[in-house]
Parts: C-alpha cells; structure tokens; sequence
C-alpha cells in the first residue's frame, strides 16, 4: 500500500484546535492498526521556536533527538503514542535556511533561486521524508497558519503539488473552519466558511473534507447549505462541537464519522478501531472520583500554554489515581516568604516549573520553602528542581546566598553552574543541552521506586546544572541525589529523604507523559498529593516568616 498523505489546513480564525483535530484523526487511524505520524509546518522565519519567548510561543517541545518544536508536537506524541523527531517539525526558516545554504554551495548549478520550485521543492522533500521512510502508512500534515495567510501560500502551493506527484488518490484534504453563531440574527452563518473554501479552492486545493467548528449543533439543512457551497458531500461536513477535555475529541470526531470518511476516500483497510482504554481514559478524566488542587508556580502562568505538557502531564497523573487535579496557577513574581502560606494555603502540591532568568526567583525559592517546611508534596522541574537545590543551600547546608550562576554570577556558592562546554557558547539557537540523555537510578530512592528502574532516559533543555564541586556539601547536609547522568556525571534527580515527597528533576518528564504511558513521577506526585487532603498541613504562618 502506498504511504497516503493527508493535508489539514484552517481557515477564518486561529486558534480552532487544528493540532487537536490532527491528533485526533490520528489517534482513530492508529486504533484501526494503521501506521501514523503528523508533521507540523510552521509559516514563521524563526528556524525553531527555541528562541522565541513563551508569551509569543507556549511551551517549547523538545523531542528525543534534541529538536526544539512546536508544542503541537506535544499532543501528537500524547495522542498517537509515537516518537516524533526534528523532521516532524519544519519551518519556514528551516526551509529557507536550508535552500540558501544549498545556494552558497553552488547547488542549484547556476539557476535563478526561487519560491516555486525551489522552496516549494524543499517543503515537498521534508513531507517525503516521513513518507518514504517505508514506516508510515498515513502521514498528516498539519499546515500552520490560516488560508488566505501570505506565509502560508508556498505550503498550500506545495501541498498542492503534491497531490500530482504521489497520485491524487493517494492525498486527501481536510479543511478546519469555524461556524459561528450570530446571537443577533440567531443563526449559525456558513457565510465565513465558504469564503475560506473558496480561498483554498483557488490555490487549487479544494478540500475533501471539512471539519466545522461551532458552539451548537449543526442541523441538515446547514450541513446541506455547507456541502452545496463548498463542493463537498454532505457526509464530508462534519461537525466539531466544544468538548469537555480535548481527550474527547477523538470520540465526538468517530461519532461524526470523520475516520469513516477518510478511511473511505483513501481506500484504506476498513479494520474496527480499538478505543476501549482511551473511553476508560476519558471517563475518568471526565468523572474522577476526588480531586486535588496543586499550585503550578511560575512566572509565565497568565500564559497557559506556556506549561503545556506540564498541565496534560497531571491530567494524566490524575487519571492514574482517579482524580480531578485542580491547578492552581501561581505567579511566582508575587511570592514572598511571608505571603506564601496564605498564597498556597489551598493546595495539597506544589510544582515549580521551568524557566529561564532571574524575573520571579526568590518567590520559587519561597515556594519551595514552604513544601518543604510544611511536608507538602513538591516536585521541581528543571530550574524548579534549581530552585530546590538553591533553597537547601542556602536554607539546611549553610551556604548563605547560595545561587545560580545564571541569577548572581559572582555568588558566593554558585550551587547550579554552567558546564565548561556551555562557558564559550555565544548562538542562542540549538545549543542548549537537548534531547535524549541516560540516567541511572539509586536503589531505593523515590525516583528509583517510581521508575521500577535501573537506568531510564529523558528530555533535557538547559544550560546550567548543578555544580559537582559543591555536590558532596549538599549530600553531607542530607539532600539525596538520586539520579545520575552515567556518560558525564551529572546530577539528574535530587530528593529529601524524610520528606513525603519532595523530588526535583533536571530534565523535563513531561514531554515523556502519553495518554497509554502516563509519566510515573506525575502519578506518583499527584497519588502523594492526595494523602495529604484533609490533612492539616502547611506552616503556621508566623513560622516560616
Ligand atoms: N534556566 C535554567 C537552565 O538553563 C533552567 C532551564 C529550564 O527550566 N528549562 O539551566
């Protein structure tokens, strides 16, 4: 069977659920036995979102092989239970970084350089790839951006290329487009959606299929009226109405027949698909017998996105022990020693998250503080896990003013410090320490318990790390150090002993958390989290003031 390849662009508005949608449809072409990756191309000229600040981007995804992607990549991975890689994420940077490096090398023999066919040549290579690779058999290809948008014409013009040159009947396209409700008129309007089709049609890529979104119900006749104007069959309009948790999503897109449809146009085995552990997934997530509130403490928090993976990742947790968690978004800018307890008075966990630069340190390290005083549940994620370093410093090892060198670079205890390979790096793009590293566990530690592992590996994206020649001062004043990078002798996993939980990480298990394989230290934080409801716990205020 050849590899098909399905295109899925958006149109009126931004911000439709395009992602979701994609992994969606993935998720029911998996449950069918089929082979499915998704591919992202980004519209923007950043080569990758690495650089870009998480108010403009959310949450950066790194992948196993170091890529830094977008955070779509995050649902593709969580839904369809796959790894993906740099190639599953392309840019408009990336493309033209590429052809112009080509260029300088004489590649293209003289030739004048130009949108089509060169970049639209270098779009279709990086589709091919995932496709030729005899390891897929559908590829989706999640087109960023809106029709109509200037960006996104040379991926249009290229999808639409496509098309001829692996067979028509080998592509499909689907359309996601928004059909609001006019409460003036009382009416649905398919007014926006036409124009969108229309606008997609004449860059000659009429879609096959279209995915409405809308707060209500579409009835026949607008489907009909939809169908009628966008040169589809009604069967082809399907509906995607607001969902409870976007895990449900997958199963309102089967009950509206969208694998059906695709299955059938594609000429693909028409196997039943398996969804029974994702409907368990979805009930519980939907239904959860208690619940329990964590504070994410950050200083991007205004920004949900910005934590993604962090907040699907206690979804996730959550499902694991039968529980709703209730975040608590906690901006770490206003946090002090003295205004804590009452800040955090609420919660049964506390998670300080990743971050980059000084804005909003002292209230983290407050944060940690008052878990760790107070016996609540912590869980510190990379410079969280710094955090958690610095606090012990400076609070239980004596080393006052202890700091990272990314904060206070002449500090008198620089506890987390840069590596020597990071000291002369002066491009910001790609050169963080990325991807995929091992990490071995010590027995009996709560990481190792969790883990039910020897040796594990996971996502990193840092610079700085904790200092090994400040490491034994730490150890001797009783912090345990429970994860270890064999390869470089670094430290990956810091815990307190006679805390009920209190474990930090240097790399990001988030990104690892799928709706099969939720992350164990999320479930075993969130199950640590639980045994303190209803239990009085936190300081007295006074007495951490
Ligand atoms: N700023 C810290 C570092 O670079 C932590 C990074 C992070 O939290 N992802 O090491």
């Amino acid at each position: 069977m050849s590899t098909k390849y399905i295109f899925v662009t958006g149109g009126v508005t931004s911000s439709l659920g395009k992602g979701i949608i994609c992994s969606s449809l993935g998720r029911l072409l998996v449950a069918r036995g089929l082979r499915v990756t998704i591919q992202k191309l980004d519209p923007y000229i950043n080569v990758d979102p690495g650089t870009m600040n998480p108010y403009e981007h959310g949450e950066v995804y790194v992948t196993d092989d170091g890529a830094e992607t977008d955070l779509d990549l995050g649902h593709y991975e969580r839904f369809l239970g796959i790894k993906t890689s740099q190639t599953n994420n392309v840019t408009t940077g990336r493309i033209y970084y590429d052809v112009i490096t080509k260029e300088r090398k004489g590649a293209y023999l003289g030739k004048t350089v130009q949108v089509i066919p060169h970049i639209t040549d270098e779009i279709k290579s990086h589709v091919l790839k995932l496709g030729r690779s005899n390891d897929y058999d559908v590829v989706l290809i999640e087109v960023g951006g809106t029709v109509g948008d200037i960006e996104s014409l040379p991926y249009i013009e290229a999808m639409r290329q496509l098309r001829y040159d692996v067979g028509r009947k080998n592509t499909l396209s689907i359309h996601l487009t928004l059909v609001p409700y006019l409460a003036a008129a009382g009416e649905l309007k398919t007014k926006p959606t036409q124009h969108s089709v229309k606008t997609l049609s004449e860059s000659g890529l009429s879609p096959d299929i279209l995915v409405c979104r809308s707060e209500y119900p579409l009835d026949k006749s607008i489907r009909a009226k939809i169908a009628q104007f966008c040169n589809v069959e009604i069967e082809d309009v399907i509906a995607s109405l607001d969902a409870e948790t976007i895990y449900e999503v997958p199963l309102l897109m089967q009950e509206e027949g969208l694998d059906t449809r695709v299955i059938e146009k594609l000429g693909l085995p028409e196997k039943n698909a398996d969804l029974k552990k994702w409907i368990e997934f979805v009930d519980k997530v939907k239904r959860p017998s208690k619940r329990v509130s964590i504070a994410l403490v950050g200083k991007y928090v205004e920004h949900h996105d910005a934590y993604k993976s962090i907040v699907e990742a206690l979804i996730h947790g959550g499902a694991m022990n039968d529980a709703g968690v209730q975040i608590k978004w906690v901006q770490s800018d206003y946090l002090t020693d003295s205004n804590v307890a009452v800040q955090l008075k609420d919660v049964t966990g506390i998670l300080v998250a990743p971050g980059f630069g000084g804005r909003g340190i002292e209230g983290k390290l407050a944060a940690v503080k008052y878990a760790r005083t107070s016996n609540i549940p912590f869980f510190g994620i990379c410079l969280g896990m710094q955090c958690a370093v610095i606090e012990y410093a400076r609070n239980c090892a004596g080393m006052e003013g202890a700091n990272s060198t990314e904060f206070d670079e002449n500090n008198s205890f620089p506890v987390i410090d840069l590596m020597p390979d990071q000291r002369d790096v002066e491009n910001k793009g790609g050169t963080m320490r990325l991807g995929k590293y091992e990490c071995d566990l010590v027995e009996g530690t709560k990481a190792q318990k969790a883990y039910d592992a020897e040796r594990i590996d996971e996502r990193h994206r840092h610079r700085f790390e904790v200092n090994n020649e400040l490491r034994q001062k730490l150890i001797d004043s009783g912090l345990t150090v429970s994860g270890i990078n064999p390869e470089r002798n670094l430290v990956e996993i810091i815990e307190i002993e006679s805390h009920p939980w209190f474990v930090g990480v240097q790399f990001h298990p988030e990104l690892r958390s799928t709706v099969y394989d939720p992350h164990p230290l999320f479930t075993e934080f969130v199950k640590a989290s639980l045994q303190t409801v209803g239990k009085s716990v936190g300081a007295d205020i006074e007495e951490i003031v």
